[in-house]
Parts: structure tokens; C-alpha cells; sequence
């Protein structure tokens, strides 16, 4: 009981966070980054978005028997997916070019062991 206590009271942060009220439609899940519960409008089924509390990209659950040809999105709700949605590609891209810059460095790392082994060879 205490638990379930809890996590109202970790929703309703999430949803004063959001600025808007929970509804019976409203889907209401943990971040699998950070546990933080969130809640959203029933029409992010399925999409990303930012953990309100980490920062991390999340998946909208699907609730059972819910049908994603039910949604319809007015342009707004489009539009606010569209740039969650680039952010999130942007934040990929900075990833991809650490992940880049750290993969040369292992492989001037790599040339500069093998130089190594090779003098080591030649010399006996
Ligand atoms: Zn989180």
C-alpha cells in the first residue's frame, strides 16, 4: 500500500510537471532509465519522448487492446511529435560522432601497439 501511495504521488509530480490533469485515458508508466513514473496523453502510444525527470528517450507503452489506427492526431499534437522526435535524432547524431571520435582513437591506439610488436619482433 505504501508502495502504490508512492507511486500516485510519483505521478502526480509527473503530472503537475506535464502542467496538465491525469484522465482515465491518460497512459501512466515508469521510465526504464530511471524509474521516474510518467504520464501521457493516450495519443503518445507508441511514440518517444524525454523522461520529464532524466532526460532519456522513452517509448510510450501501447496499452492491451488499443489500436494505434484509433489515434488521430490534430496538427499541433503532429507538430510537437516532429520536434521531440528531432531532438531526439540530434541527441543520437552527438552520440554518434563521440562514438566516432573514441573509435579512432582506439584504432591510433591499435597502429601504435601493433608498431610496437612488429619493432619487438624485428629485434629478435
Ligand atoms: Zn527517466
Amino acid at each position: 500500500m505504501v508502495e502504490a501511495n508512492q507511486k500516485n504521488s510519483e505521478a502526480r509530480e509527473a503530472q503537475e510537471a506535464a502542467g496538465s490533469d491525469i484522465r482515465d485515458t491518460d497512459i501512466v508508466f515508469d521510465c526504464p532509465h530511471c524509474g521516474k513514473s510518467l504520464v501521457i496523453d493516450y495519443r503518445g502510444a507508441g511514440l518517444q519522448i524525454d523522461c520529464s525527470s532524466c532526460g532519456a528517450s522513452v517509448l510510450v507503452p501501447i496499452p492491451d487492446g488499443m489500436e494505434l489506427t484509433d489515434l488521430d492526431l490534430d496538427s499541433g499534437e503532429i507538430l510537437k511529435q516532429l520536434f521531440a522526435t528531432r531532438r531526439n535524432y540530434q541527441k543520437a547524431e552527438l552520440v554518434i560522432q563521440d562514438l566516432k571520435t573514441r573509435l579512432n582513437q582506439l584504432k591510433e591506439a591499435l597502429a601504435a601497439m601493433q608498431a610496437v610488436v612488429s619493432e619487438g619482433l624485428g629485434q629478435s
